[in-house]
């Protein structure tokens, strides 16, 4: 059989539903050689798996799926390989724990002048020991009947610029590459059929951007086509996964996505050159 990995995965530490854990027993349980945990702004998912992935045959990948901005869309960079000790990165990341759970009380006032009484504790419960985001506020308004589903929150009320979308904190793309690469990490772009902004391809490219995800359930066969010239002539390293939340009426279960194994090689010949040199210490 051929070697597979699943380099984009959520956990409970951020809106997926799995435990660290669960993903690797997984992970082994479907025969891939390495999976990544690829948490939205939160690094204690890498912390338990790399504990619990150490005596088991199956490759953990440290990452992080960080929020980034331009303007006001909403880019998402993942972060491979990187340092979960960083402590800028560390600091980047509880400063903006702190700023979600006041946009979390933002769109509950948002929910209540449309009509829609959540308390806010109870979106706080949902998100458990994650920060809050919008799919626990989806959830809440699953659950309370305000829509018939978590998609139909979204499509009506949570869609960027939707009547109760709060922007969330967030580096630019330029600040996102930087602290990925200071971390000793590398920078990809995720799913960039999902996030509509090919624009800025070249420019985080010739900002230090290390890779584009290409693997992706929502990405049609011929978007990949597309992409994968992209990457070609930016000269980036191709990655991807199945972005597994284990939620629902989501895309994507872990290992759905059939990754050879040879692009993770290949992602780290390219970190091994980007940090080679006197002061390496193989972070
Ligand atoms: P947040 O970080 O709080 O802004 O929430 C972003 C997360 O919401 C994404 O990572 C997805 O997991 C989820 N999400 C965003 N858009 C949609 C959508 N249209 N349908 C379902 N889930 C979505
Ligand atoms: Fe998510
Ligand atoms: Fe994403
Ligand atoms: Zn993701």
């Amino acid at each position: 059989m051929a070697d597979y990995v699943d380099l984009h995965i959520h956990t409970d530490f951020s809106d997926g539903l799995q435990t660290p854990e669960e993903v690797i027993d997984q992970g082994l349980a479907l025969g891939l050689k390495a999976v990544a945990i690829t948490d939205h702004d939160a690094l204690e998912g890498c912390r338990v798996a790399a504990t619990y992935a150490r005596d088991k045959d199956i490759e953990f990948i440290t990452g992080i799926e960080l929020s980034a901005s331009q303007t006001d869309e909403d880019i998402h960079m993942l972060g491979y390989m990187i340092d979960i000790d960083h402590q800028r990165l560390n600091e980047t990341v509880e400063k903006f724990q702190l700023i979600r759970q006041e946009r979390g009380k933002k769109m509950v006032e948002r929910l209540v002048s449309l009509g829609m009484k959540i308390d806010f504790d109870a979106i706080r419960e949902l998100a458990g020991k994650a920060s809050v985001g919008r799919p626990h506020v989806a959830e809440a308004m699953f659950n309370r009947g305000f829509v018939l589903s978590y998609e139909e929150a979204f499509r009506k009320y949570l869609y960027v610029g939707g009547p109760v979308y709060v922007p969330k904190a967030k580096l630019t793309p330029q600040e996102a590459i930087n602290l990925i690469h200071e971390a000793r990490g590398l920078a990809v772009m995720a799913h960039p059929a999902l996030t509509g902004k090919d624009d800025l391809i070249p420019i985080m490219a010739s900002a230090g951007m290390d890779g584009l995800e290409i693997y992706h359930p929502v990405h049609k066969r011929s978007q990949r086509k597309k992409y994968r010239k992209i990457a070609e002539k930016f000269g980036l390293t191709i990655s991807g996964g199945s972005d597994s939340h284990n939620r629902k009426g989501r895309y994507g279960d872990i290992g759905e996505e059939k990754v050879p194994l040879e692009y993770l090689t290949a992602m780290k010949a390219r970190r091994e050159k980007l940090f080679a040199g006197p002061d390496n210490q193989g972070a």
